[in-house]
């Protein structure tokens, strides 16, 4: 599979939809996502559909953010060039790679060994460079490469991870689904001071669970 002009204009189509539908309005979040192949990060079977606002299956049993989805939370992560991000579920790479388009430093950790592999060639076949792609548990973040201006959780926790506010920068910013398996909602903590945050709230949500220890 390649990129090609018909995908091209797919995406054209599927950001103008985010932009005037989905009320996106963050430029870099918009610009990545015309520029990232998501055809490419997902089966083959799926590709004519690849830019349509829907999740899919992809390896172990997890799925594919809906593109509405990865870009609500991208802006909700208010991305500046040159910021340190630390991504918990790497999934199959899609969001990892809009946020390195959004010229973020990304720090990524997955769970399942199916996915951290199939990033990782996805990555290379495609010239991405996250500065670090941990196989590991997300609860436990990535203490040596703390801290961190912006934490992206892209799987629903039943807790808050406390290990993950501790690795954000002062005036960091952290987005979350919360909640049990059915439903979560969406929040965003920002580290007002080291033991002090804010929390808003973003709306209902499904994602995939964050579980506990990783998966051979
Ligand atoms: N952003 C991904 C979404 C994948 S779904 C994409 O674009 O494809 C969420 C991912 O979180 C799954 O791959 C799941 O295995 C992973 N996950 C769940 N719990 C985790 C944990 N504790 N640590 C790291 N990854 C986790």
């Amino acid at each position: 599979m390649q990129d090609s002009f018909v995908h091209k204009g797919k995406r054209k189509i599927l950001v103008d939809y985010l932009r005037h539908k989905i009320g996106i309005s963050d430029e870099n979040v918009l610009k990545a996502m015309s520029e990232v192949p998501r055809h490419l990060f997902i089966e083959s079977i799926f590709e004519d559909f690849a830019y349509e606002d829907r999740a899919f299956p992809i390896l172990a049993n997890q799925t594919i953010s809906h593109p509405s989805t990865v870009a609500e939370q991208s802006e909700l992560l208010q991305v500046k060039p040159g910021e340190k991000i630390l991504e918990i579920g790497t999934g199959c790479g899609y969001q990892t790679a809009v946020l390195i388009a959004m010229k973020g430093l990304v720090y990524t950790v997955e769970r399942q060994k199916e996915l951290f592999d199939f990033s990782k060639k996805k990555f290379r076949e495609l010239h991405l460079s996250p500065k670090f792609q941990s196989f590991g548990d997300g609860f436990a973040g990535l203490p040596t490469f703390a801290p961190f201006d912006k934490v992206i959780v892209t799987c629903g926790a039943s807790v808050l991870p406390m290990e993950l506010l501790k690795q954000m920068k002062v005036g960091g910013k952290m987005v979350i689904p919360l909640g049990p398996t059915d439903e979560q909602v969406l929040y965003r903590f920002t580290k007002v001071s080291l033991t002090e945050f804010e929390k808003e709230e973003f709306g209902a949500y499904k994602f995939v669970p964050m579980l506990n220890n990783t998966n051979q």
